[in-house]
Protein backbone atom coordinates (compact mmCIF):
# COMPACT_ATOMS: atom_id res chain seq x y z
CA UNK A 1 0.00 0.00 0.00
CA UNK A 2 1.47 3.43 -0.76
CA UNK A 3 1.78 6.44 1.55
CA UNK A 4 -1.32 7.88 -0.26
CA UNK A 5 -3.35 4.87 -0.13
CA UNK A 6 -2.71 4.68 3.42
CA UNK A 7 -3.44 7.79 4.42
CA UNK A 8 -6.47 7.88 2.63
CA UNK A 9 -7.00 4.57 4.42
CA UNK A 10 -7.30 6.63 7.81
CA UNK A 11 -9.23 9.61 6.42
CA UNK A 12 -12.19 7.25 5.54
CA UNK A 13 -12.27 6.01 8.91
CA UNK A 14 -10.73 8.51 11.54
CA UNK A 15 -11.73 12.34 9.42
CA UNK A 16 -15.03 12.94 11.90
CA UNK A 17 -12.36 12.21 14.71
CA UNK A 18 -9.64 15.04 13.36
CA UNK A 19 -12.44 17.35 12.56
CA UNK A 20 -13.42 17.56 16.39
CA UNK A 21 -9.98 17.92 17.15
CA UNK A 22 -9.76 21.21 15.01
CA UNK A 23 -12.96 22.35 16.67
CA UNK A 24 -11.22 22.62 19.80
CA UNK A 25 -8.37 24.20 18.39
CA UNK A 26 -10.54 27.24 17.55
CA UNK A 27 -11.43 27.68 21.02
CA UNK A 28 -7.79 27.31 22.28
CA UNK A 29 -5.57 28.55 19.45
CA UNK A 30 -2.14 27.21 20.13
CA UNK A 31 0.56 30.09 19.82
CA UNK A 32 3.05 28.05 17.19
CA UNK A 33 -0.36 26.58 15.14
CA UNK A 34 1.49 28.28 11.79
CA UNK A 35 4.63 27.30 12.25
CA UNK A 36 3.56 23.63 13.10
CA UNK A 37 0.82 23.55 10.47
CA UNK A 38 3.50 24.80 7.75
CA UNK A 39 6.10 22.19 8.43
CA UNK A 40 3.80 19.50 8.44
CA UNK A 41 2.45 20.99 5.16
CA UNK A 42 5.80 20.52 3.46
CA UNK A 43 6.82 17.05 4.88
CA UNK A 44 2.88 15.84 3.30
CA UNK A 45 3.54 17.41 -0.41
CA UNK A 46 6.64 15.94 0.09
CA UNK A 47 4.96 12.34 0.21
CA UNK A 48 1.93 12.93 -1.44
CA UNK A 49 1.92 13.40 -5.43
CA UNK A 50 -1.01 15.44 -6.20
CA UNK A 51 -1.04 13.99 -9.55
CA UNK A 52 -1.78 10.44 -7.70
CA UNK A 53 -4.72 12.14 -6.09
CA UNK A 54 -6.87 15.10 -7.72
CA UNK A 55 -9.33 14.33 -5.18
CA UNK A 56 -10.18 17.97 -5.24
CA UNK A 57 -10.46 18.45 -8.77
CA UNK A 58 -12.56 15.77 -8.79
CA UNK A 59 -15.23 16.54 -6.14
CA UNK A 60 -14.79 20.10 -5.43
CA UNK A 61 -15.45 23.31 -7.39
CA UNK A 62 -13.23 26.28 -6.53
CA UNK A 63 -14.73 29.77 -6.16
CA UNK A 64 -13.54 31.08 -9.28
CA UNK A 65 -14.08 35.25 -9.62
CA UNK A 66 -13.97 37.74 -12.57
CA UNK A 67 -10.69 37.87 -12.56
CA UNK A 68 -10.00 34.39 -12.86
CA UNK A 69 -12.44 33.73 -16.09
CA UNK A 70 -10.56 36.51 -17.97
CA UNK A 71 -7.12 34.75 -17.64
CA UNK A 72 -9.07 31.29 -18.51
CA UNK A 73 -10.61 33.27 -21.22
CA UNK A 74 -7.59 34.37 -22.48
CA UNK A 75 -5.39 31.49 -22.17
CA UNK A 76 -8.43 29.14 -23.92
CA UNK A 77 -8.52 32.17 -26.68
CA UNK A 78 -12.47 32.48 -25.75
CA UNK A 79 -14.75 35.06 -24.85
CA UNK A 80 -15.60 35.22 -20.63
CA UNK A 81 -19.18 35.15 -21.59
CA UNK A 82 -18.76 31.97 -23.47
CA UNK A 83 -16.62 30.18 -20.97
CA UNK A 84 -18.75 31.09 -18.22
CA UNK A 85 -22.27 29.80 -20.11
CA UNK A 86 -20.13 26.73 -21.02
CA UNK A 87 -18.98 25.53 -17.83
CA UNK A 88 -19.75 27.71 -14.90
CA UNK A 89 -23.18 29.07 -12.44
CA UNK A 90 -23.22 31.42 -9.53
CA UNK A 91 -22.32 29.84 -6.57
CA UNK A 92 -24.49 31.69 -3.34
CA UNK A 93 -21.50 33.65 -2.33
CA UNK A 94 -21.15 35.34 -6.14
CA UNK A 95 -18.55 33.28 -7.34
CA UNK A 96 -18.74 31.13 -10.06
CA UNK A 97 -18.66 27.31 -9.89
CA UNK A 98 -17.89 24.75 -12.32
CA UNK A 99 -21.34 23.05 -13.36
CA UNK A 100 -20.18 19.81 -12.87
CA UNK A 101 -17.46 17.62 -11.19
CA UNK A 102 -14.85 16.08 -11.75
CA UNK A 103 -13.36 19.50 -13.35
CA UNK A 104 -14.39 20.02 -16.73
CA UNK A 105 -10.48 20.77 -17.43
CA UNK A 106 -9.47 17.79 -15.14
CA UNK A 107 -7.43 14.86 -17.96
CA UNK A 108 -6.81 11.51 -17.75
CA UNK A 109 -3.86 11.42 -15.79
CA UNK A 110 -5.15 14.26 -13.19
CA UNK A 111 -3.07 16.52 -15.24
CA UNK A 112 -4.93 19.85 -15.55
CA UNK A 113 -5.91 21.72 -18.98
CA UNK A 114 -5.61 25.24 -17.99
CA UNK A 115 -2.61 24.77 -15.14
CA UNK A 116 -1.06 27.93 -16.30
CA UNK A 117 -4.21 29.84 -15.80
CA UNK A 118 -5.88 27.94 -13.66
CA UNK A 119 -7.93 29.98 -10.62
CA UNK A 120 -6.38 31.26 -7.88
CA UNK A 121 -8.43 29.35 -5.55
CA UNK A 122 -6.52 25.93 -6.97
CA UNK A 123 -3.52 27.30 -7.28
CA UNK A 124 -3.69 27.87 -3.14
CA UNK A 125 -5.47 24.70 -2.38
CA UNK A 126 -5.71 23.39 0.17
CA UNK A 127 -4.40 26.70 2.34
CA UNK A 128 -2.70 25.02 4.65
CA UNK A 129 0.70 27.23 3.62
CA UNK A 130 -1.07 30.33 4.41
CA UNK A 131 -0.71 32.45 7.70
CA UNK A 132 -3.16 32.85 10.59
CA UNK A 133 -4.08 29.21 9.99
CA UNK A 134 -6.29 29.89 13.29
CA UNK A 135 -8.56 31.25 10.71
CA UNK A 136 -8.82 28.72 8.88
CA UNK A 137 -9.55 26.36 10.86
CA UNK A 138 -13.50 25.82 9.55
CA UNK A 139 -12.33 25.43 5.92
CA UNK A 140 -9.26 23.06 7.13
CA UNK A 141 -11.76 20.85 8.84
CA UNK A 142 -14.16 20.69 5.72
CA UNK A 143 -11.05 20.24 3.50
CA UNK A 144 -9.86 17.42 5.58
CA UNK A 145 -12.31 15.06 4.50
CA UNK A 146 -11.22 15.64 0.55
CA UNK A 147 -7.49 16.25 1.19
CA UNK A 148 -5.02 13.67 2.29
CA UNK A 149 -2.72 16.25 2.97
CA UNK A 150 -4.92 18.33 5.73
CA UNK A 151 -5.93 14.97 7.15
CA UNK A 152 -2.97 14.19 7.49
CA UNK A 153 -1.70 17.35 8.99
CA UNK A 154 -4.47 17.76 11.38
CA UNK A 155 -4.04 14.12 12.59
CA UNK A 156 -0.66 14.76 13.20
CA UNK A 157 -1.37 17.69 15.57
CA UNK A 158 -3.78 16.18 17.43
CA UNK A 159 -1.39 13.86 19.02
CA UNK A 160 0.76 17.11 20.06
CA UNK A 161 1.16 19.91 22.42
CA UNK A 162 1.39 23.20 22.30
CA UNK A 163 2.84 26.13 24.89
S1 LIG B 1 -6.88 16.78 -2.51
FE1 LIG B 1 -4.95 17.56 -1.62
S2 LIG B 1 -3.40 15.96 -2.02
FE2 LIG B 1 -5.18 15.58 -3.35
S3 LIG B 1 -4.67 16.64 -5.26
FE3 LIG B 1 -5.87 18.07 -4.03
S4 LIG B 1 -4.29 19.27 -2.91
FE4 LIG B 1 -3.26 17.44 -3.70
S1 LIG C 1 -8.85 24.09 -13.10
FE1 LIG C 1 -7.23 22.55 -12.97
S2 LIG C 1 -6.46 22.70 -10.86
FE2 LIG C 1 -8.49 23.74 -10.91
S3 LIG C 1 -10.01 22.14 -10.35
FE3 LIG C 1 -9.81 22.13 -12.59
S4 LIG C 1 -8.26 20.56 -13.05
FE4 LIG C 1 -8.06 21.11 -10.89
Amino acid sequence: MSFLQSIQTQQAKSCAEVQAKLKKLKQKTPKNLDAEVHRLHDLYFEKIDCLACANCCKTLSPGVKDVDIARLAKHLKTRPAQLVEQYFELDADGDYVFRKSPCPFLLPGNYCTVYEARPKACREYPHTDRRRQEQLLDLSAKNCKTCPVVFGIFSDLKTMSFS
